[in-house]
Parts: structure tokens; sequence; C-alpha cells
């Protein structure tokens, strides 16, 4: 899909767009082919310090713009993102992969985050407190400053725009620096803000190798707050970057997600529910369901009902009519699922269906279901973002509490269940930031986002996205 894919990208530093020139140059891939389709420059140190001048620049400025002024801007960036979909969500599959309905509405679903944030902005309340007469003790919220933020590959404009909204929202400049695989789309969504009239420093766009424009970013005093999305491994290695300076930070990393199935629920709903959601981009999703722990009387027909549905998943080129699952996104995903699927069998787990790579072009994988997957097998520890469903069946609510919390992840556990009592307990003792009870639905935009243990800390989306963008101050006056 080269004819509507840009052949050289740009950064985006103080309001200006900036061209490869002499910069090194990242190749941008389609995962349906495998072909380069772009070239995207890198930032040099000087670009990184010209953001960094220009984000300090900025901020004062913007934090001092009128909330009604913020949000108007978010508002119309969001109109334009909505009106831009169709050709956003056709550069998201050339990049990424996912089919170019998924795609679409990607784009329409994070316009509404400019949307929200905008008008959370607005409500940002703070506090008076009881005082005598003629003394009065204030809290405020006040925009932390400078942000540096990093999305990664998965969702190239769901990921960064639950950085960039809060912080937009609040009064903070940022430099956003998305995944270098899928850089176009979330270039697309500044130039929505810039075409509503953002003004030059608020928001900069850079790329280059992620190490090391994120040491140079946190390292600088300029910045004061660090939010990244991606693995625990690089989310810790940016969490200690940050401790240097005491920045805070907002950590959303990967997740397991158990699926707890009780023998009382309504099979076929969840059934349809969970296999449809399951293979949805192709299972590159920190909140997809993984791990399906399906009370045993119930196990045999769970496993065979998921199984005949995940048969019929359409998987190809995200562009072709009626494909439901792309490619995976890069070439580390198919021999990293690869190796999982490889290493689970090796311990007794059962292949009941695909498990291989797909022989074409592309890095395309076949759903995949696994029964009885063993508790050492690396697949039932680590995240294997990839199309694959791992089963195993429980006996009692206590045990299938027990299985969802085995695990030092905690980003979306989901249960399915017609009992009040046995919804209320999983809601209550399940470890995990999100859970949902009878559907799938974790990030409505809301409500917080957000892990626990080594999912990450802090909170994205709905009031509590917005404050991770803020400070508290107490203002006492006598
Ligand atoms: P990775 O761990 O190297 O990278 C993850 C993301 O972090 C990428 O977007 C990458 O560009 C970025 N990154 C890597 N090193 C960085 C650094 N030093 N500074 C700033 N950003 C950096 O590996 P990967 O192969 O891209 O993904 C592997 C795993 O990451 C996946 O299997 C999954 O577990 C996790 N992941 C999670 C999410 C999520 O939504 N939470 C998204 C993508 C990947």
């Amino acid at each position: 899909m080269s004819h509507i894919y840009p052949k050289t990208l740009q950064l985006h530093i103080d309001g200006e767009w900036i061209d490869i020139e002499d910069r090194d140059v990242h190749h941008v891939v389609n995962p349906s082919t495998g072909k380069v389709i772009s070239d995207l420059p890198k930032a040099s140190k000087a670009d990184l310090d010209r953001a960094l001048d220009a984000a300090a620049r900025a901020f004062p400025m913007w934090r001092d713009t009128a909330v009604g002024v913020r949000a108007a801007i978010l508002h119309k960036a969001a109109d334009l993102m909505r009106e831009r979909a169709t050709d956003i969500g056709r550069l998201i599959t050339a990049e990424q992969g996912k089919p170019v309905g998924q795609a679409a509405g990607e784009v329409t679903a994070s316009a509404a985050h400019f949307d929200i944030m905008a008008e959370e902005a607005k409500r940002c309340y703070g506090r008076v407190l009881v005082r005598p007469a003629g003394q009065n003790s204030f809290v405020k919220y006040q925009p932390v400053g400078p942000v540096a933020a990093f999305s990664p590959w998965n969702f190239p404009v769901f990921t960064p725009i639950r950085k960039l909204a809060p912080a937009i929202a609040a009064g903070c400049s940022i430099i956003l620096k998305p995944a270098e695989e899928t850089p176009s789309s979330a270039i697309e969504m500044i130039r929505c803000l810039v075409d509503a009239g953002l003004p030059s420093g608020v928001a900069q766009v850079v790329f280059g190798d992620p190490a090391e424009v994120s040491s140079h970013l946190i390292a600088s005093d300029v910045i004061r707050k660090v939010s990244f999305t991606g693995s625990v491994p690089v989310g810790k290695h940016l969490m200690k970057l940050a401790a240097e300076g005491m920045k805070r930070t907002t950590m959303e990393l990967g997740g397991h997600a158990p699926v707890l199935v009780f023998d009382d629920c309504d099979l076929e709903k969840t059934l349809d529910l969970t296999a449809m959601q399951k293979f949805r981009n192709a299972g590159q999703v920190c909140v997809s369901p993984t791990r399906f722990y399906v009370q045993s009387g119930i196990y045999d027909r769970f496993v065979e009902g998921f199984t005949q549905r995940a048969a019929k998943v359409a998987v190809g080129d995200g562009f072709s009519d009626g494909v439901e699952m792309g490619p995976l996104a890069n070439p580390r995903r198919p021999s990293s699922v690869g190796d999982m699927i490889h290493d689970a069998k090796s311990k007794g787990a059962e292949v009941k269906l695909g498990g291989n790579r797909q022989d074409k072009d592309g890095f395309f994988f076949d759903p995949t279901v696994l029964s009885h997957v063993p508790l050492d097998a690396n697949i039932m520890n680590d995240e294997p973002f990839g199309p694959v469903a791992v089963m195993r069946p429980f006996g009692r609510l206590d045990e299938a509490i027990e299985q969802a919390n085995r695990l030092p992840l905690g980003l979306a556990a989901y249960a399915f269940t017609s009992n009040l009592h046995k919804a209320n307990i999983v809601g209550d003792t399940v470890e995990a930031g999100m859970v949902a009870i009878n559907n799938l639905t974790v990030s409505p935009g809301d409500a917080p986002f957000g892990g626990v243990k080594e999912s990450g800390h802090g909170s994205e989306d709905g009031p509590d996205g917005l404050k991770a963008y803020m400070v508290t101050k107490a203002i006492h006056q006598a």
C-alpha cells in the first residue's frame, strides 16, 4: 500500500516540520509484506535539545492559557481526527497491520480522548479548607511541567493520545516519542493538533534510537514527568532514569489477563465475546484475554466452542475485504510467540488449533488455542502478546482466584458468571487495575486505566488520567 503511505516522514519540533536532510534514518516496514515502505528521520542530539528548549519555553505560556482555550483546541483536534479517521486508519494498517475497519475505529475512539480531557480539565476543581474567619487554605492542581512520553506500536494512535490529551489539557508541554515502527499515524495526530491551532512548542514528536532518546530527554532538567507504555523491563529501566531527577512517572506495562469462566455463565455469549476479542489486533493488546481458567464442568465444551470460533477467524492483509486479523506487527513477534508455543508443547500442552507462523510474506501467525497448559510453561508466565489463548480447568472459586493472582502482573482481569456473589468476590480479590465481569470492556476513556504489581502504576484516562499530569499545591493565607 505504498501509494497511500508517505515515502518519507518528518519530526515536529517547535512548530516546524523537519525532514530527513542529513539525519540517520529508520526504515518503516509493512508487516503484511515485510517490505520497507518509508524512511523516518531519527532526531539528533541537537534536535532533542531543540525540542527540550521549545517545550521549556512553551510551558509557561500554555499553563497560563485559559482552560477554555485549551479545551477548544482539543475539541477541534478531535473533530479533525474523526474527519480524517479513514485516511489515518489506512496509515495504521500499512505500518502496523490491523484491518482497516479496526484501524479507523482506533482513530475515532482515540479522538474521544481529546474531548474527554478537554472537559475534565475544565472541572479540575481544588478545595477550600475550613479555617477561622479571615484565614484561607486552598488546595490547587497545577500542571506538572514539560512531559516526555513514549508510546508503543500495538495501538499507534490510541496509546500516544492517552498521554497527549491529558498533558495538553492540563497545561503541560510534551515531547512525544512514538514507536519508530508505527510513526505516521502518530504524526497525523499531531498534525490534527497543529491544524486545530495548538501553539508552537506545546507538542513535539521525535523519533530515534529509543534508548538514546529516552536517556537524553529524561536526564534533562526541563522534563518533569515521564509517561511510558510498553514492556515491564523497559518500564523499570525508565523509572530508574526518572528516579535520578525525582521525576513523576506513569507506567502502563504488560499484562497477562486471566479470564475466569464459571460453569454458571452464559456459555454461548461468553464464547462469542472472548473468541472475538482474543484475536483483535492479533492478540497484541496489553489487556488481551489470555489465560483462560475454565470450570471443570464446562471445560471441554468451552475449549471446543472456542476452537471452532478461532478456526473461522479470517487472517490476511488488513487492506483485504473480510479480513479479521492481520499479521503480527514486527518480525520479533512471530519468533517470540512461536518459541513460547514450542516450549508449552514440549511441557505437555495440547495444541487444539494453529501454533505456527504462516508460510507467506509478512509476519502472519495462526490463531492458536492451547489446552491443559502446564503452569511451568513460559506462556503461562510471560505475556505472549500474540494470537494465542491458553486454557486450564479449575474446580473451586478460591482456586480460580489463586490462579488469577499467581503472576507478578496485574493489568486487566475478566470473569464470566451469572452468580452475583462470585462476581463480587472476583471484583474485590483479583489483583488487577481493571476487572470486567461478563464483558471485556476495560478502556471506556472516562475510567482509570492502569495496572498494579509489575504491570505498572498511575492511571491513564478519566479524571485520574488528567491528575497524573498535575501537581497538588496547598496555599495557606493568614
Ligand atoms: P521492547 O520491550 O524493546 O519495547 C517495548 C516498547 O518500548 C517499544 O515501543 C519500544 O520502542 C520502546 N522502547 C524500548 N526501549 C526503550 C527505551 N530504552 N526507551 C524508551 N522506549 C523504549 O520490545 P518489543 O519487542 O517492542 O515488545 C515486547 C513486549 O513489550 C511485548 O511482548 C509486550 O509484552 C510489551 N508491550 C506492551 C505494550 C503495552 O501496550 N503495554 C505495547 C507494546 C509492547
